[in-house]
């Protein structure tokens, strides 16, 4: 096997500073700010640094594309168990969403992998903006969600700006 250096021996060196001035040990497990943000994985965004969240003040869940369907045991568990009563959800500008097809992936699975992945919804979307809006809607139409608000918007990677969105 090629020698692939691991990133690992930098992440516990980092956590060990982390963990040097670690001041946050006593906090409650639900969060204190109430609140799901929803949110893409793409590694240009930091849910943190760009909504002003703190350890303990909120539920971060982050999938590809910040979908809602692929977030729906979360927002279960982290109502019923949690408490939470807001939910946030943040798409993006330039999201790696917008550049294929489920279809595409796919077949690009069964080609490079041999394998079937006809039972995963990916979940692409070739509209930002209507992406967040099918996401709000998914959830407040979903009887398993409480009825409370939901607002979405899009992040815009170049500005570090987020857009909220409106039907
Ligand atoms: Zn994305």
């Amino acid at each position: 096997m090629a020698s692939v250096k691991s990133i690992v021996p930098e992440f516990e060196a980092a956590n060990q500073k982390y963990a040097a001035s670690f001041t946050k040990g006593s906090l409650p497990l639900p969060p204190g700010r109430k609140v799901i943000v929803l949110v893409c994985m793409d590694a240009r965004l930091d849910p943190a640094k760009l909504l002003g969240l703190e350890e303990g003040d909120a539920h971060v869940i982050r999938n590809a594309g910040g979908r809602a369907a692929d977030a729906l045991r979360s927002v279960v568990i982290s109502q019923q168990l949690l408490g939470t009563r807001e939910i946030v959800v943040i798409h993006h500008t330039d999201c790696g969403m917008l550049t294929f097809t489920d279809s595409e992936l796919k077949s690009k699975v069964r080609k490079d992998l041999n394998e079937d992945a006809d039972h995963i919804a990916f979940l692409s979307f070739k509209d930002l903006k209507q992406s967040v809006l099918d996401d709000i809607s998914l959830l407040k139409k979903n009887p398993l969600v409480l009825d409370i608000p939901i607002t979405g918007y899009v992040y815009d990677v170049k500005t570090g700006k987020i857009n909220k969105v409106e039907a």
